[in-house]
């Protein structure tokens, strides 16, 4: 039972990689926007977390922009950063859990959120495209144990591949001899990147079947030739780590290739032949993870709304609140229904997704994009409504905006997002 007399209890869980199995083969759910019990019970505990763990220390790491292994420990040690858990809020039939869990997160603090948070792509992809053999494997990896903690990575992007996904250099040959693969290359901007015991790296296989040609891998813990380069500096989420990862004559066990080399073997055939295959590797975990990526950035806009609503009843100017003017009050009315539209979306996203509704309007990217933006008109609006403390950083507000941004840029630009929403509709390649 935490402080808040929530009782909630991680291990009842069933075995982690099993639920990620079981996932897959869930009846469908009727989409709903009435939180069950369990899920209201789950929405209070992690936000009890939130306001008794992360608030309290977002300033300090984001000013020390540094990993913040201690806060880490605490969610391990109640069961927040851990398997179980990841994979209980994953398993629910309506898809809301895991939104609504990170939607409490990173009104915590997003650069905390996103340290805890971080591991979860590289999971993504390992459960999207892994064997079951593989999920058993390596997902406890990806997290550790309370008191030896891990972290994951997901490593897409590099210096020349950025939006263009299909123009990465990174190359995976095959070693027949060793059964190995070989991985050269550079990575970049990658969350946990060089800290994390996992890394998950998408290379090409075939670089001239584009995306269709890459395949993920898993690097295992202190796998020789993989080294962090430099340590980014940056504008917001600052407690999360975002590195540079070189990959210098990586030699990895056949068992690394994500989904296995028989099925590998089987789609670059198929690309070969100008057959459909599915999506890349990385654009297929993306596409999964974006309505997870909407719901940060709903955490964010929540704490800058409710900081900006209670300032502005408190703040008195002309003899009045300045809520009292209609320039103040209808802003904050535009700010929550903004929030709870881009909420609609994101839901609306995670249901389609769990159950297997295709996203013929690219529904997940809609979701994300909606939600990044407002969170960045959001914090902006914040800012305004608190005047100069909204400009320093005694208040959070400063803080809350700056980790904002991030959210229009990773996991997809606003830009790709539209051209991805764009295409769908019109059934064009557009460029
Ligand atoms: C803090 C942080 C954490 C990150 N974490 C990870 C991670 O864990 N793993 C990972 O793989 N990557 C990660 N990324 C990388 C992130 O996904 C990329 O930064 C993002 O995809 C954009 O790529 P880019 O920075 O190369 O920008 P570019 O692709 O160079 O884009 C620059 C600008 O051009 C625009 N643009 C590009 N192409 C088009 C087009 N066709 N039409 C219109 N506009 C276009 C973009 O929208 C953008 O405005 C992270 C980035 C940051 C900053």
């Amino acid at each position: 039972m935490d402080k808040n007399g929530h009782v909630f209890d991680s291990r009842c869980y069933s075995e982690p990689a099993t639920v990620f199995i079981m996932v897959a083969e869930a009846p469908a759910v009727e989409f709903s926007l009435d939180l069950n019990d369990e899920q209201r019970q789950l929405q209070q505990w992690v936000h009890g977390f939130a306001e008794d763990v992360m608030r309290p220390a977002a300033a300090e790491w984001d000013e020390r922009e540094e990993t913040p292994w201690p806060v880490l420990e605490e969610a391990a040690k109640i069961g927040i950063y851990a398997p179980e858990f990841l994979a209980h809020a994953a398993g629910d039939g309506t898809g809301l859990s895991l939104p609504i869990v990170i939607e409490e997160l990173f009104w915590g603090d997003a650069g905390i959120g996103m340290a805890l948070m971080g591991t979860s792509l590289a999971v993504a992809a390992i459960a999207g495209s892994g064997t079951p053999e593989q999920a058993i494997e390596w997902v406890p990896q990806c997290f550790g144990t309370p008191g030896d903690l891990k972290l994951a990575a997901f490593c897409v992007s590099e210096p020349d591949s950025g939006s263009d996904v299909a123009a990465m250099k990174t190359r995976a040959v095959y070693d027949e001899a060793k059964d190995e693969w070989v991985l050269n290359g550079q990575k970049t901007w990658i969350s946990n990147g060089g800290i994390a015991a996992v890394h998950v790296v998408v290379a090409s296989v075939d670089p001239d079947l584009g995306v269709k040609g890459q395949a993920p891998f898993v690097i295992p813990p202190n796998t020789p030739g993989l080294r962090q380069g430099t340590k980014f500096k940056k504008h917001g989420i600052r407690a999360s780590h975002t590195a540079e990862v070189f990959l210098d004559e990586v030699r990895l066990p056949a068992k690394c290739l994500l989904g296995g080399k028989e099925k590998l073997d089987a789609k670059l055939a198929k690309a070969r032949e100008g057959g459909v295959t599915r999506q890349s590797a990385a654009l297929a975990t993306f596409e999964a993870t974006r309505p997870a990526v909407g719901a940060m950035a709903l955490g964010v806009a929540r704490a800058a709304y409710e900081y900006a609503l209670d300032y502005a009843k408190e703040r008195r100017q002309f003899g009045r609140a300045i809520i009292e003017n209609q320039a103040i009050s209808f802003t904050l009315a535009d700010m929550k229904m903004e929030i709870d539209a881009a909420r609609l979306l994101v839901w609306r996203a995670a249901w389609m997704a769990k159950n297997r509704k295709e996203f013929l309007a690219a529904e997940g990217s809609m979701s994300k994009l909606k939600a990044s933006e407002v969170a960045v008109w959001v914090t902006e609006r914040a800012i305004q409504i608190l005047g100069g403390m909204g400009y320093v950083r005694d208040t959070p507000v400063e803080r809350f905006s700056r980790d904002a941004k991030i959210f229009t840029i990773f996991e997809g630009t606003s830009e790709i997002q539209r051209l991805v929403v764009a295409r769908a509709i019109s059934g064009m390649h557009l460029q």
